[in-house]
């Protein structure tokens, strides 16, 4: 039988398929036809294969590319607006409040492309939003060639783009509809926390789902404060009512989940729920510390997410994982506790699990989207590579991002954005902060 003409054959140094786990691949190459992975074979065997694009990359690490679970990527144009300050503080005396001022459609839209252009510079290929207007957010994603899931904003109170939480679905089933067979965007529903929505609106976010196998995105447990509240004015454990309520369940992304007792891991174990770790956010609003290590060995997916550049500040997956990575010796006081392949299966695999894409993204395998990232290992603070995923996960940070493709287009070359204008986004981001600078003291100074 004739062998398939390749479109592009990558010849790195070294591969990490992360499935299957903890595999690292020395002197392979990796074929990509049509948008997917067709051929992964040591280069000898690979080189027999006819490509119309061939790339040698020496010192050089492919992974697949990176999955940023969770985020409010327009937030991005309210990065370092206000810092150092508790969550409720910061949420209710300056985020709300600046959103209310500041948030339009023509905002979601700039403040998305800011965060899609940092995210692929970073090695990230697909990420998780929740954002008012997410109907900009899918036309950025479109426009750029990343993957995504947007998730719909729903609260119990009025929101930019949407006077109630109706209106907010209304207008979501639209992108439902609009966007069922696109190839890289997938819709699911965003509340935003069990603080900020209604039993009866859960209720009606349950059933839709369930309707449109449709994920949900929600922050749970991100504080101790958060628990408490629930339990003095419900009696319950914001966990246990989702539960009562039916949202727990194969499709629930669970973020942050910094609190958990064994009634809570059982939930979760019980659910096959996915959880979304934000470290750097937790560390930065002192909210708690998700207990990664412990999950993991109940069996419960999680993934990982950088969170929005306000509370971040920035969207580097890598750096957030290496948080992650020393974050969970700290917590569980084993320095065993997520080694370097099973954090880069959590950047990637668990990320591509938690938004029900792993059949499509989230590891380098035959058939499987060409989602795919390289990484330059040839760097100062890199040598000498004895264990390149170490290098990657320990000392490596977005800078050393150099190539990158989703579905087989490549959109980032030599740490250059292929298909984004970057000098126009970063004026574009300078002239809203600006504005708002100006807006918020009445001052330009
Ligand atoms: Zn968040």
């Amino acid at each position: 039988m004739p062998r398939p003409v390749l479109d592009l054959l990558l010849l790195p140094d070294w591969l990490v398929p992360v499935e299957p786990a903890g595999v690292l691949l020395k002197n392979h190459g990796l074929g990509v036809a049509d948008g997917k992975i067709v051929l992964i074979a040591p280069r000898a065997d690979a080189l027999k294969h006819q490509a119309k694009h061939v790339m040698e990359l020496p010192g050089r690490l492919l992974t697949p590319g990176l999955v940023n679970a969770h985020g409010h990527a327009a937030m991005s144009l309210f990065r370092g607006i206000a810092d150092d300050l508790p969550l409720t503080t910061w949420l209710e005396k300056h985020i709300w409040p600046a959103e209310a001022k500041w948030v339009t459609e023509q905002f979601v839209q700039d403040g998305t492309e800011l965060a899609i252009a940092e995210q692929l510079k970073g090695g990230i290929t697909c990420f998780s939003d929740m954002y008012f207007y997410p109907q900009a957010a899918c036309g950025q994603v479109h426009e750029s060639g990343i993957r995504a899931q947007i998730t719909l904003p729903i609260l119990d109170f009025p929101i930019p783009g949407a006077r109630d939480a109706a209106e907010a679905l209304r207008n979501g089933m639209r992108l439902f509809d609009d966007l069922r067979h696109h190839p890289r965007l997938k819709v699911a529903f965003g509340p935003h926390a069990p603080y900020t929505v209604s039993d009866d609106k859960l209720e009606n976010i349950r059933v839709l789902a369930d309707q449109l196998d449709a994920g949900i995105h929600m922050h749970v447990h991100e504080t101790a404060h958060e628990v408490r509240q629930s339990l003095e004015q419900r009696g319950e454990r914001p966990l246990a009512r989702l539960n009562r309520l039916g949202l727990l369940g194969p499709r629930f992304q669970a973020v942050h989940m910094t609190q958990i007792n064994d009634d809570d891991l059982e939930l979760l174990v019980t659910s096959n729920s996915s959880i979304i770790h934000c470290p750097e956010s937790n560390m930065k609003l002192a909210s708690g510390f998700c207990p990664v290590e412990k999950l993991w060995q109940a069996g419960i997916n999680v993934a990982i997410g950088t969170d929005g550049a306000a509370s971040n500040n920035d969207l580097d997956l890598l750096g957030e994982t290496r948080t992650a990575a020393l974050l969970a010796k700290a917590v569980s006081g084993s320095a065993c506790a997520l080694d370097a392949h099973r954090a880069l299966r959590m950047a990637t695999l668990n990320g591509a699990r938690a938004l029900g894409l792993d059949d499509q993204i989230g590891s380098l395998e035959v058939g499987k989207q060409a989602d795919l990232v390289v990484f330059n290992l040839n760097n100062l603070a890199q040598q000498p590579v004895y264990d390149p995923l170490s290098q990657l996960i320990y000392t490596a940070g977005s800078a050393c991002t150099e190539h990158l493709w989703v579905g087989g287009k490549q959109l980032l070359e030599s740490g250059a954005l292929l298909r984004m204008d970057e000098q126009r986004i970063i004026d574009t981001a300078r002239a809203w902060g600006e504005k708002i600078r100006t807006g918020q003291t009445g001052t330009s100074a």
